[in-house]
């Protein structure tokens, strides 16, 4: 017999599940989240948020590194590991305190412990059984690995020793180049190791369009970043003072340091899932658009659902799940309009579909396209970042994809996602006055010559 009684049970409690905990106890509801590490889950503890502060220290590193092309007297006399950790940490601790303060206030119990789903409405934590109206899997995700690699967190590591490194390694192999992979290898470089990326797809970042992948592989071999795309990997050794990785071409890569940075499966086995019948393909949990499992009263968010793997839109389903377990009847997530930021340098934005994606759509003569060179805008002058702005509309119709690449165009991406989402026609976002000199200015530009009004561009 079950021993408690909740409104919602939720499994995991990362930023699906404490979204999800925090909205419905905003509704009333009585919450609990089972959780056998931290609330905040890999987002707030081994994912966006201390990769985000490394990578705002390697920005740092950067501007002194190349302060005199400003005219500005400095020098970079390297990076103190345990300082950049010592930031980071303190980064993530303050937002963690605020985070469980906020649980604590909203009146959700945290249950410590592993859950096992153990019926179709139950959650065993040891030897407890909870029940609930509803559960919610969230339970995350983990690092992939290849057959051949054996992870020992020192020279062969994940994103989540890399997190923890004490000292820059002299030379960096990365597995992969898909987003994480990307960011380590940007910071990496920026903190003055010898870094190279192998990646079995003939592009980095391939699910972003061809032309800002190709525009990120440009500018990472600009700043001294090996990468090798159609190369994949066949085995590794460790050597005295590293890795080396045979490669399929034959070739032999040696490094300090192997990141393996292949993806990330989602963490459902062993959780009593397959054994109460939950539908999964290849080990992740399918719903429908209302999140809702093949089982009755069993929701899934984030990681464990097949789509992107994004903090801000386990956020989303966790949100949608609380109001709609609570009857508001919110409107299901509109997967394609969910915004995709890589925070490199320089970064990589997006919303909406790619090139390919739009012309398989709507038919190769369905759309335009228009990039805008970040050349012609006076911020991006001002920050010396190259880049563009990409649109794709349907013919005389709104705009169904925005691409952008460039030092800080990550923070652009609210306002493309606004255009996007409520499917703007160019000739409306065209008029906007866009403050000067800021970056919004070169989405505006894109417009106005989408509309056939081009300002600083030539027509
Ligand atoms: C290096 C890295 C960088 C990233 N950067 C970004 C970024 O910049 N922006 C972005 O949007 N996304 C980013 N992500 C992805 C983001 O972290 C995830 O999409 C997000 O955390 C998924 O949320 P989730 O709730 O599904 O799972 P998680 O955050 O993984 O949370 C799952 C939770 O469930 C707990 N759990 C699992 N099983 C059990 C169990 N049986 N019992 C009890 N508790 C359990 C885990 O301990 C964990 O706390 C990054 C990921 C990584 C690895």
């Amino acid at each position: 017999m079950a021993d408690t009684d909740y409104d919602v049970l939720i499994l995991g409690g990362g930023s699906g599940g404490y979204a999800c905990a925090l909205r419905a106890a905003q509704l009333d509801l009585s919450v609990a989240v089972v959780e056998e590490s931290k609330v905040g889950g890999t987002c707030l503890h081994q994912g966006c948020i201390p990769t985000k502060a490394l990578l705002h220290a390697a920005e740092v590193a950067d501007s002194a590194r190349d302060s005199e092309v400003f005219g500005v007297r400095a020098t970079f006399e390297g990076v103190d590991m345990a300082g950049v950790n010592a930031y980071k940490d303190g980064v993530v601790k303050r937002l963690f305190n605020g985070l469980t303060g906020l649980v604590r206030s909203r009146g959700v119990t945290v249950i410590e412990g592993r859950g096992r789903l153990t019926g179709p409405r139950q959650v065993a934590v040891g030897d407890t059984t909870y029940s609930a109206r509803h559960v919610v899997l969230a339970s995350g995700s983990y690092p992939r690995m290849l057959p051949g690699l054996e992870v020992d967190g020192e020279r062969v590591i994940t994103s989540e020793h890399a997190l923890r490194l004490d000292r820059v390694p002299a030379s960096v192999a990365v597995l992969g180049g898909g987003v994480i992979g990307c960011e380590f290898a940007s910071v990496w470089r920026s903190f003055g190791a010898d870094v190279t990326i192998v990646e079995a797809l003939p592009r980095l970042i391939a699910g972003e369009d061809e032309a800002s992948s190709k525009a990120l592989q440009r500018a990472f071999t600009k700043r001294g970043i090996t990468v090798r795309t159609d190369t994949s990997f066949e085995s590794v050794k460790h050597t005295e003072d590293g890795v080396a990785l045979t490669l399929a071409d034959g070739s032999v890569l040696e490094a300090e340091v192997l990141l393996v940075a292949v993806g990330r499966g989602p963490r459902t086995e062993g959780l009593g899932y397959d054994e109460q019948g939950v539908a999964m393909e290849r080990g992740f949990v399918l719903t429908d658009e209302r999140c809702r499992t093949n089982l009755d009263g069993v929701r899934a968010v984030g990681d464990i659902v097949p789509g992107l793997q994004l903090a801000h839109r386990g956020f989303a389903q966790g949100i949608f799940v609380a109001e709609d377990i609570a009857g508001l009847d919110p409107r299901p997530i509109d997967e394609v309009g969910i915004p995709r930021v890589t925070y490199t340098a320089p970064e990589v934005a997006s919303v909406g579909l790619d090139e390919t994606a739009a012309r398989a759509a709507y038919g190769e003569d369905g759309i335009e396209t228009l990039t805008y060179d970040l050349g012609g805008n006076g911020k991006s002058q001002i920050l010396k970042t190259q880049g563009f702005v990409k649109l794709i509309r349907r013919t005389d119709g709104p705009v169904v994809g925005i691409h952008l690449v460039g030092d800080r165009v990550g923070e652009l991406v609210g306002q493309a996602q606004l255009i996007h989402g409520w499917e703007g026609y160019p000739e409306d976002v065209a008029p906007l006055v866009h403050a000067h000199p800021t970056q919004h200015e070169a989405l505006g530009e894109a417009h106005l010559a989408l509309a056939g009004k081009p300002l600083h561009t030539h027509s």
